[in-house]
């Protein structure tokens, strides 16, 4: 009996000898490969001979790793692991978004130039007053004029700066939490893009930026005639939690006819209209 055990014995140990060289070879061809693939865990990690245990470790880390360190200048709030259009927005009581950087380009949604509370635009971006918005305001005007109004835009494309001017002085006269409510932020106002226009009568300036402007017939025929040149009126009454902003009368965007058209049908707001914030 003691001979076979012997012998039953040394082929186990045999046995289990292949079988540790050959898990050693398993365990360094997968940490090869990680390493291959990952070589940004060689900065962080103490070696390369780690169990799976530790490289499954490892390979989470190298997950967070880079994005972390990229976020680095923006507040913790939005440092999360996730990709980067999932972010989760915190937006202050003014409807931005917190620690939201300057914009590098100016968005389009379906082809549409959007600048709100959400989407703001670059510093850079000074197209001016849009060609094509004027002519279809003069076109609007003249044909007002005919229906008994003295149409004026007085107020249309304003750069970043003039608009850091002006909400600066809003701020200072009624407060941020009220400016907020009615002037854009530098880089968030439409004005900025050249195709909103801000519209009163004539001998009336007394309405000029009041809501009251929309209860005179000019204002009323604004509202039920400024698509068939364009325009849509941007802040209506009630949709201040969707566009942002108090109700103004006086805020006219243009869209082209088309979609002013499909816009005003759809008694929705632009954002609601685009499907974006
Ligand atoms: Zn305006």
């Amino acid at each position: 009996m003691k001979p076979s055990f012997n012998n039953n014995h040394n082929k186990n140990k045999k046995y289990m000898i292949w079988i540790i060289v050959l898990a050693s070879l398993v365990v360094l061809g997968a940490a090869t490969y990680f390493v291959i693939n990952n070589p940004s865990i060689l900065n962080n990690s103490s070696g390369s001979q780690g169990t799976n245990l530790e490289s499954k470790e490892n390979e989470e880390n190298s997950d967070k790793e880079p994005k972390e360190q990229s976020d680095v200048d923006s507040s913790d709030s939005e440092s999360s692991p996730q990709k980067d259009d999932q972010k989760p927005e915190v937006v202050d009581d003014n409807g931005y978004i917190v620690g939201q950087p300057e914009a590098t380009e100016p968005t389009y949604v379906d082809g549409v130039l959007i600048a709100n509370k959400k989407y703001p635009l670059p510093k850079t971006f000074q197209p001016g007053e849009d060609v094509d918005a004027r002519a279809a305001f003069e076109l609007m005007g003249a044909d007002a004029r005919k229906a008994g109004f003295e149409l004026v835009a007085f107020s249309t494309y304003r750069s970043y700066e003039y608009q850091q001017t002006l909400y600066n002085n809003y701020v200072e006269r009624d407060g941020k939490e009220n400016a907020d409510r009615y002037s854009a932020r530098p880089g968030y106002s439409e004005h900025q893009t050249g195709l909103a226009f801000d519209i009163g009568e004539v001998g009336r300036e007394d309405l000029w930026l009041t809501s009251e402007f929309g209860e005179t017939d000019a204002g009323k025929w604004l509202v039920n005639n400024a698509h068939k040149y364009g325009f849509i009126l941007r802040y209506p009454q009630g949709k201040e939690k969707i566009t942002g902003y108090m109700y103004e009368s006086w805020h006219f965007r243009y869209l082209g006819i088309q979609l002013a058209t499909d816009v005003k049908k759809s008694s929705l707001t632009l954002e609601e209209y685009l499907g974006i914030q």
